[in-house]
């Protein structure tokens, strides 16, 4: 039985009244890979952010390692949604990396040996060393994504979480940053936002559907009734059958 990691029980969370979750429930083990799956504005985020502490429910609640979020902030490392950068800023993939070891530092503090170290290995880890003095603007989106995992990597954490980190890369960028996440989930464990269902469902090993409530399957099986009542459509809407040619569109279908 592997060690519970993060548990959220019973927890909504409103937007100024406007509910955005609502009694959700989700147990989160040790290594598990979990890929989180719901369509636009459908609380996916909401829940990261809960599960982070950057905000709190207002019913029920959330256990991150048997404390509250915001008391094990630095054992979660987070790759948010949108991350944007100024292409033109002069900044090399190994200063990214290194600035996930600045948390929580005090006044004057100054890089040592340990973060060079722990940032060539994390940059090892993803298959970016090669390019520590690459610009950062210069590299492809898929590095990019490569790099921000790098530096939430940086705290040493035992939870990743990224929220859409697929979103604009193309296939060949997906399945390399999906194959490094594979190789991390032997020390981590991973939480996924991501809308490309059949690639995840090769690689996580349950599947989450959120639409204000949250559909918690223990294996990863994507089922029709599950699409339809996360997303209102049934598989063939979401993943064109042509995606899937030896795999059709049936209830209880394994996608493994
Ligand atoms: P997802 O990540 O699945 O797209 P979100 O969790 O970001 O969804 O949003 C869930 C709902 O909450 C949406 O209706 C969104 O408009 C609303 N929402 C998200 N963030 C805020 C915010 N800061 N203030 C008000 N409403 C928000
Ligand atoms: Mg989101």
């Amino acid at each position: 039985m592997s060690d519970l990691e993060i548990e959220l029980k019973d927890v909504s969370f409103s937007y100024n009244g406007e509910i955005a979750l609502k009694d959700v429930t989700f147990s989160v083990y040790d290594r598990d890979f979990i890929g989180i799956i719901g369509p636009n504005g459908s609380g996916k985020t909401t829940l990261v952010k809960l599960i982070l502490g950057m905000i709190e429910p207002q019913k029920g609640t959330v256990n991150v390692l048997g404390r509250k979020p915001s008391q094990v902030s630095s054992s979660i490392g987070y790759v948010p949604q949108n991350t944007s950068i100024n292409e033109n800023f002069p900044i090399t993939v190994r200063d990214v990396t290194m600035m996930g070891r600045i948390g929580g530092r005090r006044e004057g503090w100054r890089f040592t040996r340990k973060d060079a170290g722990i940032t060539r290995e994390v940059l090892r880890q993803v298959g970016m060393w090669e390019n520590r003095d690459a610009r950062i603007g210069d590299l492809s989106m898929g590095q990019r994504q490569r790099v921000f995992i790098a530096r939430a990597l940086a705290t040493d954490p035992k939870i990743i979480i990224l929220d859409e980190p697929t979103a604009s890369l193309d296939p060949p960028g997906q399945m390399i940053l999906f194959d490094v996440l594979k190789e991390l989930n032997k020390k981590l464990t991973i939480l996924i936002v991501s809308h490309n269902i059949n690639v995840l469902t090769e690689y996580v090993n349950k599947i989450a559907c959120v639409h204000r409530e949250l559909y918690f399957h223990e294996a990863p099986h994507v089922t029709s009734e599950m699409l339809r009542k996360t997303f209102g459509f049934s598989l063939e809407h979401i993943c064109p059958l042509e995606e899937f040619p030896e795999r059709p569109p049936v209830d209880g279908m394994n996608l493994k």
